[in-house]
């Protein structure tokens, strides 16, 4: 009777209930397994469907998930770490679960990366009310629910002790009981299916989060290593290059017009002698892997953003060959490319064509004649790195003026979107890539008397609009689909231009990739290093015994 009085005499106490720290763990795994896995259990029926055969396999990954979670959540099982703990795991695997669910996008380490350098103006793209729901339903609600929790630990350090071990090994037991009898059928789920077990979560986030982790923390160590130091520009190139190299966003190749799209998406790139390179690939699907990548002479075999980042790239071996390099950016930031050269963002009031919050791509060719007029010797090399096509809210990235197909529907809830609607939106964002693509090149024939003048353009990775399920970009390269790969990649050169621009149109169906661009640029600029391989310069791709330049001699 006591008792009770002390009971009701506190509210705070009232409306607490009760659970001892072993089932606190099993019941929180229960429910990440059930709620926050649903794009998880959608690639598992998808691999292995409903049907009486597979039945007994997937009990089996049903019951390693929960205890592989189990056994995650054990780790923090003390006192002090428990709570907080399991309130992390569960807001954080509500946000992935969002966009597992949403968008079939796998939260890998360079998703994480990514999420790291994304700008306020991106996430507030990605927020909305669904995002809302998630987060609220799935993440604050058992977090609530947790810190409300009366947690019973054990009296004693052995009786602690005794029921932790007893709890891990059950678990583990449920590992083994529910792997061993189908060990085949796992072996060729882990070795044909390896996409599926990325959307376990929150296991696969917590790897991820401990692998980009670890990446961090090695950080750049020491200073960065210099590549040809010995660039220089021959005496016999006399004339001064002018290259403006553009970094698309999200733009896929087959929603160009120039490569046979249906819609007219090109309406006045078609009007100009471009060259569009029809299978040009990129070797990532992320903004902030794909841009290092483009400007980085490592085969992309042994390419990681660490090693990116503790190196020079195709930026700096201009600059060593004495090339005056400007970097402006529309878009986050040059993720580390520019580090060592002068660089102008233009999301800022710098951009003169800021609509409704929106700085515009053409904007950063404003002033950029002022900036040539004072360089009065020397090559030129401009960046432009453009907003593009950046999803999901690609409505927001045309005037309205660009807004030829129709209907849109203005919200960044592709899943309230028909595949039409998603469609359109993306495709007036191209026709504006169109135009400014198109303004650029007006400025280089402004200046074709006085410098060769080039533009080149490559996207940093495609875009999935909704095949098979999947948007965006970022999936992990080996298992991404073609349109996250496939990218838009045209060139321009003035006729002053001493290049045969024939061989770049005779080159436009060869399989090219990223890779090809370091080197490309170095010979467009006759630029003799070490660093230069002439066997992937895509001047040289066809006929390479044949010099690309008509003066040059090797
Ligand atoms: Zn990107």
């Amino acid at each position: 009777m006591n008792n009770l009085r002390v009971w009701r005499s506190s509210p705070a106490a009232a409306s607490r209930w009760t659970i001892s720290h072993g089932n606190l763990i099993l019941g929180a795994a229960i429910v990440l397994t059930v709620a926050h896995n649903a794009a998880f259990w959608g690639q598992l029926l998808r691999a292995y469907p409903l049907a009486a055969a597979n039945l007994w396999f997937q009990a089996s990954v049903a019951a390693c998930l929960f205890a592989v979670t189990a056994l995650l959540l054990s780790l923090f099982d003390t006192r002090p770490f428990l709570k907080p703990a399991l309130v992390i795991v569960f807001l954080a695997s509500s946000g992935a679960a969002y966009f597992m669910d949403t968008y079939g996008v796998v939260i890998d380490h360079d998703m994480l990366r990514n999420a790291a350098q994304t700008n306020t103006q991106e996430v507030r793209d990605l927020l909305n009310l669904r995002f809302a729901g998630y987060v609220l339903g799935l993440g604050v609600l058992p977090s609530l629910a947790i810190l409300f929790a009366q947690v019973r630990w054990p009296g004693s350090f052995r009786e602690g002790l005794v029921d932790r071990s007893r709890r891990v090994g059950i678990l583990l037991g449920v590992l083994t009981v529910s792997i061993l009898p189908l060990g085949r059928t796992w072996a060729s789920f882990l070795r044909e299916h390896k996409a599926v077990r990325q959307y376990a979560n929150p296991g696969f986030l917590a790897y991820s989060a401990v692998k980009f982790g670890l990446a961090g923390s090695e950080g750049r160590k020491g200073p960065v290593r210099h590549i040809g130091e010995d660039a220089r520009i021959p005496a016999t190139d006399k004339d001064r290059e002018l290259l403006i190299l553009v970094i698309g966003e999200s733009a896929r190749a087959d929603h160009f017009s120039l490569n046979g799209y249906g819609r007219e998406t090109n309406p006045e790139l078609s009007r100009l002698p471009v060259v569009s390179f029809t299978n040009m690939h990129a070797n990532a699907t992320s903004t902030a892997v794909a841009v290092p990548m483009m400007f980085s002479p490592l085969d992309p075999s042994e390419f990681s953003v660490r090693k990116a980042q503790g190196s020079e790239n195709l930026l700096d071996v201009l600059r060593h060959a004495g090339v005056n390099v400007l970097w402006r950016d529309n878009n986050s930031d040059s993720k580390g490319v520019a580090d060592r050269i002068p660089y102008e963002d233009f999301k800022t009031d710098l951009n003169p064509d800021t609509e409704g919050g929106e700085p515009r791509d053409v904007g950063m060719l404003a002033g950029l004649q002022a900036y040539i007029d004072s360089h009065p010797t020397g090559d030129i090399v401009i960046v432009l790195h453009q907003m593009g096509n950046h999803g999901p809210a690609y409505y927001k990235r045309y005037p309205p003026a660009f807004e030829r197909f129709r209907p849109v529907r203005k919200t960044s809830e592709l899943g309230e979107c028909s595949p039409q609607e998603i469609a359109n939106a993306y495709d007036n964002a191209i026709l504006y890539t169109d135009h400014f693509l198109a303004e650029t090149i007006r400025l280089l024939e402004r200046n074709k008397d006085r410098f060769e003048a080039g533009l080149l353009y490559t996207s940093d990775h495609g875009e999935s609009l909704g095949e098979k399920g999947v948007y965006l970009h970022g999936m992990p390269p080996f298992m991404a689909p073609d349109e996250q790969k496939h990218v838009a990649s045209v060139f321009w050169f003035a006729d002053s231009f001493e290049i045969d621009t024939n061989r770049f149109r005779r080159a436009r169906d060869l399989p090219l990739s990223h890779a090809n661009l370091f080197h490309t640029v170095l010979g467009l600029l006759e630029i003799e290093s070490q660093v230069y391989d002439p066997r992937k310069d895509i001047a040289r791709l066809i006929d390479p015994s044949s010099p690309a330049l008509a003066h040059k001699t090797n």
